[in-house]
């Protein structure tokens, strides 16, 4: 969607610090610069901070719903028709021309089924990525999905159509339909990709997606709620924010924080946790903390809140076929893997 919008070289893309690095390397991809942005509390990227660091060069901005929790959408989608940011905008192809401003491109690569004011996570920016792969809520093994949602005066239906030739090698009909009698005359009109979702993805998806919001969603809260419920009785515990009145999420992970520890305290509970035989993990490291962005020139310490959230996170395995009995397990292993080491 960045090369659709036609981002290049010189260009800067906004994405939070705290993310996965997908959301960064697609920027590099296209030879444009990835600017970080902290994130708040939620995890998500800290909408207050994003308009010190939009500048002429500034092209989209990529907020990421952290763990399924949708970003503060009202805040970003005004800010990127504020006219002194409007008015820093310089357009470089057709499509940046036809917007006139900063593209809002969410990375819901978590956040299939969230909500926020009413609304579905995919329909909340002018355009939404989702992803599909294995260890996302709603998988077909690999692949994702794109939601056009962009106003006047763009047509979703053509722009969708030339994603779908941009998908396909630039070939402007599929194999099916030049197999129609009379049909077989085709033709390339750019250099074209090949990242289609083949049938046999889509059948699973079609079935996942049946099944998604009376059935997976609500397993996925139960089990949101369960770890939620035991652990707010524990003063250490810092449970995340999943809903409040205008938001839900998506319950992708659950993101539990201890309070008041630093990252080598937070490992020997981890390494605690597994050796009571259950897996968890730390969604995320931070961009700036990862080699290749450290080496390009990205510091950790610019972005406190991030290197805090890392330090202090622990993700609980949150899947549909956790059963009760596993959920008390994970629990159990948690609370007395962080009593132990809390008492050392
Ligand atoms: C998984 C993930 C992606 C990328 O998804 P792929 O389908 O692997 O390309 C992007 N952003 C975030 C935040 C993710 O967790």
């Amino acid at each position: 969607m960045l090369r659709w919008f036609g981002v290049g070289k010189g260009d800067e893309v906004i994405i939070p610090a705290y993310t996965y690095s997908a959301t960064a390397n697609v920027v590099v991809h296209c030879g444009a610069k990835p600017v970080m942005v902290d994130i708040g509390e939620d995890f998500n990227i800290d909408a207050q901070k994003i308009k010190a660091a939009v500048t002429s060069k500034t092209k989209v901005i990529i907020p990421v719903d952290l763990a399924g929790y949708p970003c503060d959408y009202e805040a970003i989608n005004s800010l990127v028709v504020e006219p002194g940011i409007k008015s820093l905008f310089k357009a470089s192809s057709d499509n940046q021309r036809k917007l006139g401003r900063i593209l809002v491109l969410a990375d819901a690569a978590h956040s299939i089924g969230a909500r926020y004011h009413g609304k579905m996570s995919g329909n909340l920016t002018d355009i939404t990525v989702f992803s599909f792969h294995a260890v996302k809520n709603l998988t077909t093994a690999e692949g994702g999905a794109v939601c056009l949602n962009l106003s006047d005066p763009f047509d979703n239906e053509e722009e969708y159509k030339c994603l779908c030739i941009k998908s396909l090698h630039g070939q402007t009909k599929d194999a099916l339909a030049k197999t129609q009698i009379g049909n077989w005359k085709y033709d390339i009109i750019e250099p074209g990709y090949k990242y289609n979702m083949t049938d046999i993805q889509a059948s699973m998806g079609l079935v996942e997606l049946e099944r998604y919001n009376a059935d997976m969603l609500i397993r996925r809260k139960e089990i949101f709620d369960a770890y939620s419920d035991r652990l707010s009785e524990f003063a250490w515990a810092q449970i995340p924010e999943y809903e409040n009145d205008y938001k839900t999420s998506s319950y992708h992970v659950f993101l539990l924080r201890i309070k008041n520890i630093g990252e080598d305290l937070r490992d020997k509970i981890i390494q605690s946790i597994f050796s009571k035989g259950v897996s968890v993990n730390v969604h995320f490291i931070p961009l700036p903390m990862l080699s290749y962005y450290k080496n390009s020139g990205y510091n950790i310490d610019h972005y406190p809140v991030s290197q805090n959230a890392f330090s202090r996170e622990i993700s609980l395995p949150v899947y549909y076929d956790l059963t009760n009995e596993q959920v008390k397990l994970v629990l159990d292993a948690v609370i007395d893997s962080v009593e132990e080491n809390l008492q050392l």
